[in-house]
């Protein structure tokens, strides 16, 4: 992730855009960062309208509800909005750990990410989680620590915590005054700033005051003298001790700057949201199996990096969310659908805006687009004008959990099967159907996914169903010479099936049998993850 100086200069709406994803453990603050990041960029008129996400997660049954109710979380999985001479496209993270392979593929849709902490508590378990996915990409990272106006760890505490536990390097943009109660705000390392947090009204932007460097006598006029000494003191300390902001660094995803804010009380949000402007990468290069593809040449490229079935649930249609890789979108286009190397006019593509969505008339590269389809487009699937690529870096991984599924009703068996297929390609889920007998078995990552998909498969289709245990525990892709995954599969047919894709899969209980397999079958591959396209 480099601004690398031989590029050619980005087309000025590419160069203004970026595309971005929120990471943290829940109650950190998303939604709420979220909403805020709507409100100053216009989408939305008054906080409290995407409120019902972060609030539909609290249980496990609420949220099942949410998925049934799946308006609200849908039209949040891309939402695009002016900020200034910006165009920022946020890109919506599950928010359950569950999910994390869903969440591992919006990150290959983004060039960069916010870390939200609690200042209370750190560096959390889930925020780890998607800080190393996030490392696996050099993603570059821009860190909020939120809720500065509640009890907080010590600044450096917070600081030297990230700086350990995530092994990277922290330059503070900003540095809080207070906390708590005694929160009075935070000065702007970057611009020489105060900025007072205004606790009458949670939606005003803090009150900003220019000062000239840390002598300045008017910092007397807002801060309570105890506060100055100790902050002038926290200051001169953390220019000695603190690496400062290094744009290269930053992009290199070596370094992580950091800002102390709340965003319930709107503050420090719009210095994030500037950061983001400021420093943020613009659209970078995307990798092909062909070659890298550069967001500023002309043709239009994209990639398919989450389906979402059933938005409505009355009119069964499929949302395709695609990432464009380069060039000029325009609607009505045709575009090559490369895997089926079939033609495809984009007539209705979308574009989320907050609580709605719009009929895309033009995107550019670095956008996100959904195109509404009925079931040719899957994760992975490279749309172009031509080109036969295939974008890399978006894996499927093997379940970690399986069971066995059956219809209610046994006469229901081919509805379930195309059920099952529809949520296999939308990603919900692996199917594997066996070489031997009838029935499904359904791997997950995490076990509310069993719950969401039998009350999904009723919903959507009419269907009870039941998921019972498997024998099996886990499933390797097997991949080789064709004579050898036949003879393979002729001795092991207990332990064989295919996924949706119709590639082969091994089922087993034992890391053993999978050590056996490689040692007895040397030419063949046993893997956990396969690339999607
Ligand atoms: P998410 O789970 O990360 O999406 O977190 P939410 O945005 O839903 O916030 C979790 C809880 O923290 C909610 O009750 C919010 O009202 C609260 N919250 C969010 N930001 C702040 C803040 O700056 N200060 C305080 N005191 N509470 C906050």
């Amino acid at each position: 992730m480099l601004d690398m100086p031989n590029r050619p200069a980005l087309p000025p709406e590419i160069a203004r855009r970026r595309t971005f994803a929120i990471i943290s453990h829940p109650d950190a603050g998303k939604t709420t960062l979220t909403e805020k990041f709507l409100l100053f960029g216009g989408a939305i008129q008054m906080a409290g309208q995407v409120r019902a996400k972060g609030e539909a997660r609290r249980t496990r049954s609420d949220f099942m509800k949410m998925e049934q109710e799946r308006g609200i979380s849908v039209s949040a999985s891309a939402m695009s909005f002016e900020y200034g001479q910006y165009r920022f496209n946020l890109v919506d993270t599950p928010g359950h750990s569950d999910f994390s392979e869903d969440t591992y593929r919006t990150l290959t849709a983004v060039d960069a990410a916010i870390m939200v902490i609690d200042g209370a508590k750190g560096v959390e378990s889930q925020t780890r989680k998607l800080f190393e996915v996030c490392r696996l990409r050099d993603l570059p990272i821009l860190t909020f620590c939120n809720k500065m106006d509640r009890d907080s760890r010590d600044t450096f505490e917070i600081i030297d915590e990230i700086q350990e536990s995530l092994a990277i390097d922290v330059a503070p943009a900003s540095w809080p005054i207070g906390m708590g109660r005694e929160f009075v705000g935070a000065y702007d390392l970057i611009h020489d700033r105060l900025e007072i947090m205004d606790r009458a009204d949670r939606n005003r932007v803090a009150e900003s005051v220019k000062i000239d460097g840390l002598d300045d006598p008017r910092l007397a006029d807002h801060i309570p003298p105890g506060l100055l000494a100790k902050f002038r003191e926290e200051i001169e300390m953390a220019r000695e001790l603190l690496p400062a902001f290094d744009r290269q660094a930053f992009l290199e995803g070596h370094l992580t700057p950091i800002w102390f804010g709340s965003a319930i009380n709107s503050f420090g949000v719009k210095e994030l949201m500037d950061g983001m402007g400021e420093f943020g990468p613009p659209p970078q290069p995307q990798t092909a199996a062909e070659r890298q593809i550069a967001p500023e040449e002309t043709p239009v490229t994209g990639f398919v990096f989450k389906v979402q079935a059933n938005m409505d649930p009355k009119h069964r249609d499929r949302v395709a969310f695609v990432r464009l890789a380069s060039g000029h979108f325009q609607r009505g286009m045709k575009l090559l659908h490369v895997r089926s190397k079939k033609p495809m006019a984009v007539s209705n593509p979308v574009l989320f805006l907050a609580a709605d969505r719009e009929l895309a008339e033009e995107a550019w590269a670095g956008d996100i687009i959904g195109i509404p389809n009925h079931g040719q487009l899957r994760i992975g699937d490279a749309l172009t004008e031509g080109e036969a690529l295939r974008f890399t870096g978006i894996p499927s991984f093997a379940p970690e959990l399986l069971q066995s599924v059956r219809a209610g009703d046994p006469m229901k068996a081919k509805h379930l099967e195309k059920a099952l297929m529809q949520f296999a390609e939308e990603g919900a889920a692996k199917v594997f159907k066996p070489m031997i007998g009838s029935g499904f078995i359904v791997g997950v990552v995490g076990a509310l996914q069993f719950e969401v998909l039998a009350s999904r498969i009723e919903l959507e289709y009419g269907l009870p169903v039941r998921f019972e245990g498997s024998q099996f525990t886990s499933a390797r892709w097997v991949q080789g010479p064709k004579a050898e995954m036949d003879r393979f599969a002729n001795i092991n047919k207990q332990h064989i099936a295919t996924d949706h894709d119709g590639d082969m899969v091994f089922l087993t209980r034992l890391q053993w049998d999978i050590d056996r397999v490689q040692r007895d079958f040397p030419d063949l591959r046993l893997t956990a993850t396969k690339e999607m396209m």
